[in-house]
Parts: C-alpha cells; sequence; structure tokens
C-alpha cells in the first residue's frame, strides 16, 4: 500500500494537484480455473498464451513481429483494456510502454494499483499495419481470447482506456467524452471509460477527467456508488 505522500508525488507526475482519496481495499482474490483443450472459452492461462501466440484467425498474424498477449497479476482486481500494440509494444511483446505506458503506470499507482497488480490486455493481440484502427473483423476474430482473460481474471473493475476499447467492449459507436463519467457493466463486471493516456500527453488537460475516472474505478473497488 503507498503513503499519501507517494500517491501524491505520482499525481504530481502526471501533472495533476488534486486530494488524494485515501480509500483503498484489498478484495479477495478470485480463483483461477483449471486448464482444458477446446476453444478460448475453456482455456486456462497456459494453453490460452499458446493460442494467442500461434493464432491466424486474422490476417495481422501476417505482419507481427510477436502476440502482445496482455501482463499483470493473473487475480487481478483490476483489469485495464487499451486497443492494441503498437510499435513499440511489437517489438517488446508487452502492452502499454513507452511515454503513454509510463503514464498509464503513473494513473495507476495514484490510485494505489502498480503494473504487477492490475492485469492489462488490449481489444488486439496484434499490432495493426501503420497502427491504424482494429477493422471490426479483426476485433470480433481477437474478442474470444479477450474474453476468456476476463473470465480468468475475474475483475472487479475494467478500466476501458481510450475510444477503440470503449467502443468496442460496450459496442457502441459514441465518443469518450460520452461515455466517460459513469458506470457501466460488461456482463456482471462494472467498467469505467477514461482517455488512453497517449491522448493525454497530447491534450494534458484532460488528465484531471482522467483522474477523476480513476477515482470512480476505485470508490467502485472500495464498494461504493462512483
Ligand atoms: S489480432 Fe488476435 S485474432 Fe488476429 S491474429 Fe492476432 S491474436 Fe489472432
Amino acid at each position: 500500500m503507498q503513503s499519501e505522500h507517494e500517491r501524491r508525488a505520482y499525481l504530481r507526475a502526471m501533472g495533476i494537484d488534486v486530494w488524494v482519496p485515501r480509500d483503498q481495499v484489498d478484495d479477495e482474490p478470485a480463483p483461477v480455473e483449471t486448464e482444458t483443450q477446446a476453444g478460448p472459452g475453456e482455456m486456462g492461462w497456459d494453453a490460452l498464451r499458446a493460442a494467442v501466440a500461434a493464432c491466424e484467425r486474422c490476417t495481422l498474424h501476417e505482419s507481427r513481429t510477436q502476440t502482445v498477449f496482455g501482463v499483470g497479476n493473473p487475480d487481478a482486481d483490476w483489469m485495464i483494456i487499451g486497443e492494441a500494440p503498437g510499435a513499440e509494444e511489437d517489438r517488446r511483446g508487452e502492452p502499454f510502454v513507452g511515454r503513454a505506458g509510463k503514464l498509464l503506470d503513473e494513473m495507476l499507482l495514484a490510485v494505489g494499483q502498480g503494473r504487477n497488480s492490475v492485469f492489462i490486455a488490449n481489444i488486439l493481440k496484434c499490432r495493426p499495419p501503420n497502427n491504424r484502427d482494429p477493422s471490426q473483423d479483426e476485433a470480433a476474430a481477437c474478442r474470444p481470447y479477450l474474453e476468456r482473460q476476463i473470465a480468468l481474471v475475474q475483475p472487479g473493475i475494467i478500466l476501458a482506456v481510450g475510444r477503440v476499447a470503449a467502443q468496442q467492449l460496450l459496442q457502441t459507436d459514441a465518443p469518450v467524452g460520452r461515455l466517460r463519467g459513469k458506470v457501466h457493466q460488461l456482463g456482471a463486471t462494472p467498467l469505467v471509460v477514461t482517455y488512453h493516456p497517449a491522448y493525454l500527453l497530447r491534450s494534458p488537460s484532460q488528465k484531471r477527467k482522467s483522474w477523476h475516472d480513476l477515482c470512480m474505478a476505485a470508490s467502485i473497488m472500495a464498494g461504493g456508488t462512483a
């Protein structure tokens, strides 16, 4: 658990000067299901990871350097879902690296969550060429993997980061500005939408809104009503 001092330091790093909520909770970790064969809907972690690494369900397998499965705590309370790997992620095999990843880390640390305590995944496991948006076909082809990851993690809260993740998860074309600031449901799991850190780097004036989104998510995890 962070000290108040540390939390404020992370907020300062984000360029946000606000009061920090003290509430943090240690919910009981959800059980991890055992591994089976068959489709993603029944796989355990090892089989799922292997299936993604070998996947050719869409044409993105032709141009990827490697798949980007996801990273973090398989029993996480918080699940962070972004769009798709970029060039650096494709090279390193890890989601949210580089400047945007660093900002995401700072945002999460500000609410007491380290990169290793959450689980971070993307809508797509392979990089779209030139960082274009995922197509509907690609998102649909990759969705069973993400759904299985969510089922295995059983998070208490999902944070959809950025327009593509929010629109794909909620199956809407509404802009992030309309989707953030409220609590959605993905099945039984509460879902909060916030801006992508790459966008926040370009538009730092929006950081305060993102901070409110994270506070709302933290409040839900603390048993509040946001
Ligand atoms: S993006 Fe998803 S569905 Fe497409 S090849 Fe990669 S892992 Fe398979």
